[in-house]
């Protein structure tokens, strides 16, 4: 039970990752804060928790709007008194070419992918004792990127630069902060990829489970990586290493 007495709050936690991962820090012994714009994702994932023994609450929040974030974060303290582990995985994709891409798309994910994570991280971290962990969810697209994302890779790969930087500031604490970075997981978000829908991109190679991403998390997440900080695990089933 790596996480007995633990408190970790999830964003995006309503679906696919962020929902397997809430299920896991639980099962582990967490107090579970779910945090979600979806109140109907949100609620099931905290139902059942319960219904499994655990711990959990549901605040729901647009993740890119600071009052709400806010919210969020102060109904997991007012429950638990802190928050030990934070991740923040809630994001949003596009699917233009960069040159029509209106100005609103690219400030709206920017603002659920990234803006959210400096939001969560500013506003959490305060309530974080010594010894904490932030982990960031990422992306393949970090990395190596296909066409028409262009907005989402260049979320994911500040959010990789924000990791390492605030891994620095916040290493007198004690607080580790990592991003992990999953290549497709069988998702509603992979699911519903336009491009794979129409078959215009086509999927090949591993395609992991939520549970196998979750497994991922929570390890970044618990003590047994004291030593691992301000870096990313790629967990792609060995994507990035194809041609
Ligand atoms: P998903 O679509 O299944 O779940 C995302 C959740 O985030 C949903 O519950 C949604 O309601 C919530 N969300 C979206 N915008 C929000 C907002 N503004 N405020 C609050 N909640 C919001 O997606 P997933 O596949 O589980 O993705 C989780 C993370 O993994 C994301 O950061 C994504 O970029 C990353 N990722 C996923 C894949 C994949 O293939 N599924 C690959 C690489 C990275």
């Amino acid at each position: 039970m790596r996480f007995s007495g633990k408190v970790c709050l999830v964003t995006g936690g309503g679906s696919g990752i962020g929902q397997a991962a809430c299920a896991r820090f639980a099962a582990e012994g967490a107090q579970v804060a779910v945090v979600d714009r979806d109140a109907k994702g949100g609620q099931e994932t905290v139902d059942a928790i319960r219904q499994a023994g655990g711990q959990a609450l549901f605040a729901q929040a647009d993740v890119s709007d600071s009052a709400q974030a806010q919210a969020a974060i102060a109904a997991a303290v007012s429950a638990w008194g802190h928050i030990d582990v934070l991740v923040n995985n809630a994001a949003m994709m596009t699917f233009t070419p960069l040159l029509g891409t209106s100005e609103a798309d690219w400030e709206r994910v920017i603002a659920v992918n990234l803006r959210s994570v400096f939001l969560f991280c500013k506003y959490a971290i305060p309530q974080m004792p010594d010894g904490g962990a932030v982990v960031n969810i990422s992306s393949v697209h970090a990395h190596e990127t296909t066409p028409n994302v262009v907005p989402y890779a260049t979320s994911k790969g500040g959010m990789e630069a924000f990791t390492r930087g605030l891994s620095l500031e916040l290493a007198a604490r004690k607080i580790r902060v990592n991003c992990v970075a999953p290549g497709a997981v069988d998702t509603p978000m992979l699911r519903n990829n336009p491009d794979i829908k129409s078959g215009a991109e086509k999927l090949t190679g591993a395609i992991g489970k939520p549970a196998d991403l979750a497994a991922a998390i929570c390890f970044v997440a618990s003590d047994e990586a004291a030593f691992i900080n301000g870096t990313t695990l790629v967990a792609d089933g060995g994507r990035l290493d194809a041609l």
